[in-house]
């Protein structure tokens, strides 16, 4: 089983800024495109916001009520879209702060959906297979009168994977009294996922990554690259960058972080990592994650959690490039200070949008029972996001402002314009 993204805080963030920060760059967005402070209002918040108490039996016969979220931040584009995330420091304005971000993402790769987000506070570390499938069913049957196929689609986010996506699956329909593979996306291939899912987060920061060299004249073969995180996104970009000739001279998890400037063993990494990302403990010699994010390299990839490049040590940052594979990984202090010092930064609303993009293309095979091949999922996905990348760069150029202000700008436009056309503002 591969967790979706995987590295752990190494501090309690306050996630209340998250929220805020997102809030803040909307309104300067709205502001560049002109639009009114009523808009701002409608936007700034999700539209629909459900706590539920999910009790499940543990293995030891005790109860244990876990807390759990489902934010749907505005549903005038179409179904509300994002995945869930099993973490202990999940809140709820993170979940909030989260959904916002699905909305950006879906409105800046043009997808029919608005954004979502769930998030159950439990370490998934420390369950048992049996205690995480009643926490998954547990959790679909207090959430399911606002989701649906045609309502809200959930999907893997940190510390779920297509296991959970499946038991979930089989709740609602048995709920629903109908096979309903298109209730949820990041599904085993058996059960009506797509090909490309697992990996597609990652096949899109690498497709980020390759068009930001281009800008930046930076040649990817020989490039030194530095991944936080080594869970789905970070490991299979490791992967990727590998088998592109990049030479991946750090990576990091949870615990700790590796570093040889010769490039590292990729391949052991990955055969040796385990379900939730973890694999600096086998070694003896490690960096912590802030040293990590300080190393000399040409492309520096954020693939973990929020906060991490702060105005700390965003002076310190040696990277040309940073590509932000995780949600939130960059402040909004350090993304000025970044910018500044001219590193090209791409946002996480477009550089992490392949994983939802691909999760589209499943909703669409499920809907028409109907299944694609892997070359198919794979050019309609380079399509996409290099067309994405494309109208965000010149956004940004055209309209003098940092990627991530223009990705922004891109996601709300399409937000208000489907909210005014329907009558709402
Ligand atoms: N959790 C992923 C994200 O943050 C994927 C969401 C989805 O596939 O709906 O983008």
């Amino acid at each position: 089983m591969v967790a979706e993204k995987g590295a752990e805080n190494t501090h309690n963030e306050d996630n209340h800024d998250v929220l805020k920060s997102t809030q803040t760059v909307i309104h300067n967005a709205l502001e560049k495109l002109g639009y009114t402070e009523e808009v701002y209002e409608l936007l700034k918040e999700p539209m629909r916001m459900m706590t539920v108490k999910i009790p499940v039996r543990m293995d030891d016969g005790t109860v244990k009520v876990f807390t759990g979220y489902r934010a749907q931040h505005n549903d005038a584009v179409g179904p509300t879209k994002g995945g869930i995330r099993f973490h202990p420091n999940v809140s709820e304005t993170e979940v909030k702060a989260l959904s916002i971000w699905m909305s950006l993402k879906c409105g800046i790769v043009d997808l029919p959906y608005g954004g979502g987000k769930g998030g159950i506070i439990c370490d998934p570390r420390d369950m048992s297979f049996r205690e995480l499938e009643r926490l998954s069913r547990g959790y679909v049957r207090a959430i399911s009168q606002i989701v649906g196929p045609n309502k809200d689609i959930p999907a893997p986010d940190v510390f779920t994977n297509s296991q959970i996506m499946a038991w979930m699956m089989d709740e609602y329909s048995r709920i629903d009294e109908f096979n309903s593979p298109g209730f949820i996306t990041g599904k085993p291939l058996v059960l009506g996922g797509s090909h490309g899912r697992e990996s597609a987060t990652a096949k899109g920061v690498t497709i980020c990554i390759r068009e930001a060299a281009k800008k930046k004249g930076i040649q990817l073969e020989g490039a030194r690259v530095v991944i936080q995180g080594f869970g789905n996104a970070g490991s299979f970009l490791a992967k990727f960058m590998h088998d592109a000739g990049a030479k991946v001279v750090g990576i990091s998890d949870a615990y700790g972080a590796l570093h040889d400037e010769n490039g590292l063993d990729i391949d052991y990494l990955l055969d040796r990592r385990d379900s939730f990302g973890t694999v600096t403990k086998l070694f003896k010699n490690t960096l912590t994650n802030k040293e990590l994010l300080e190393l000399d390299c040409d492309i520096l990839v954020p693939a973990a959690i929020e906060n991490q490049i702060t105005e700390e040590n965003a002076h310190n940052i040696k990277a040309g490039i940073v590509v932000e594979a995780a949600n939130g990984p960059t402040t909004l202090e350090a993304t000025k200070i970044l910018t500044e010092r001219g590193i090209l930064l791409v946002p996480d609303v477009l550089a992490s949008a392949g994983g939802v993009t691909v999760s589209y293309f499943e909703w669409v095979q499920n809907n028409q029972g109907y299944y694609w091949t892997e070359e198919e999922v794979e050019v309609k996905l380079e399509k996409i996001l290099v067309a994405s990348f494309e109208n965000i760069y010149n956004t940004s150029q055209t309209r003098r402002v940092d990627m991530r202000l223009a990705a922004y700008m891109v996601g709300v436009r399409k937000m208000a314009e489907a909210c005014r056309f329907r009558g709402w503002i």
